[in-house]
């Protein structure tokens, strides 16, 4: 048994882009094809262990993150340690969306948190990538955000995501 440090997370971005699958898959190893959209915003909780001595305990926010909840974001970026937004790489216009919601984080949000950006649906995108992998990589550098293509249906890269986020934030 390791101790536990508690860490508070939200996760925004346009609807559709997997924001609810992401967590999904982090916490219970799951995917569905058929989801249900989030109507205002579920709470779940994942503990692991990021080294021998030491696990932390995600308690997550996935937020409906349309347009008209977007007055509810401070609500969720108050008490955040970290914020995954996300965007679809098969829709170019969901990361102008992520871009807009990260500038807006980057002013209003408190000191410290952690930002990554998470271009998600990466199984498609051989027939349907829209964005660039090294746009969205050289944005995220430039805004100095942890940055990874992620697919919630096969798993690829969402422990990762999860992991890096977690081994950057001060552990307390
Ligand atoms: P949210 O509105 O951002 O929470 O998006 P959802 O998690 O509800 O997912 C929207 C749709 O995209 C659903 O039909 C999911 O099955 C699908 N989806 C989510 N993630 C992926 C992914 O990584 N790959 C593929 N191919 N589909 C995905
Ligand atoms: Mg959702």
């Amino acid at each position: 048994c390791h101790p536990q440090s508690t860490k508070n997370w939200f996760c925004w971005g346009d609807s559709a882009v997997g924001k609810s699958s992401l967590v999904l898959r982090f916490v219970k190893d799951q995917f569905d094809d058929f989801r249900e959209s989030t109507i205002g915003a579920a709470f779940l909780t994942q503990t692991l262990p990021i080294n021998d001595e030491l696990a932390v305990k995600y308690e997550i926010w996935d937020t409906a993150g349309q347009e008209r909840y977007k007055s509810l974001a401070p609500m969720y970026y108050r008490n955040a340690n970290c914020a995954i937004v996300v965007y679809d790489i098969t829709q170019a216009a969901s990361l102008e969306k992520a871009k807009s919601w990260i500038k807006e984080l980057q002013r209003q949000a408190p000191e410290g948190i952690v930002i990554a950006l998470a271009g998600n649906k990466l199984d498609l995108a051989q027939e349907r990538r829209a964005v660039e992998k090294s746009d969205a990589e050289s944005y995220a550098n430039e805004m100095g955000l942890l940055f990874f293509e992620t697919s919630a249906k096969t798993a690829e890269n969402v422990t990762e995501l999860f992991t890096a986020i977690a081994n950057k934030l001060p552990l307390q």
